[in-house]
């Protein structure tokens, strides 16, 4: 990933359209269930060209946006558990399969530490 919008978020989808990677989708487009807006991990690449993620700009609610592990090779593992629990529910490409971090590993932001992406610390802390 990558970022996630947790349970606390009110629906208001107002950080859809400010995604430039077209990662976010509203709760009823989910992947996974009706309830919450849902950023696809294998499609976010933190806004890592920019100077803040644009979602968390523009999200009114406290901790509705935190920190999510890489989305890169290394933590294969960690999405494809949470790909087979539910917790992500990962585009399968036609020819290349489903776009796990292997497959289609994406930009991350460095300067984030992993302590803070396991504790799925606020974005805009
Ligand atoms: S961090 Fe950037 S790319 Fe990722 S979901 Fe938010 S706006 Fe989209
Ligand atoms: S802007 Fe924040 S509260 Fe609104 S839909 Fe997005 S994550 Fe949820």
């Amino acid at each position: 990933m990558a970022v996630k919008i947790t349970d606390v978020c009110i629906n208001c989808d107002s950080c859809i359209d400010e995604c430039p990677a077209t990662a976010i989708v509203s709760a009823s487009d989910s992947p996974i269930n009706g309830d919450t807006t849902y950023v696809k991990p294998e499609k976010c690449i933190e806004c890592s060209d920019g100077t803040t993620p644009k979602c968390a700009d523009a999200c009114p609610t406290e901790g509705a946006i935190v920190w999510d592990l890489p989305y890169t090779p290394e933590y294969n593992a960690y999405y494809v558990a949470g790909h087979e629990s539910g917790l992500y529910n990962i585009r399968e490409h036609k020819k290349n399969g489903i776009m796990f971090p292997e497959i289609s590993p994406k930009p991350y932001r460095e300067a984030v530490s992993i302590a803070d992406r396991q504790a799925h610390a606020p974005v805009n802390a």
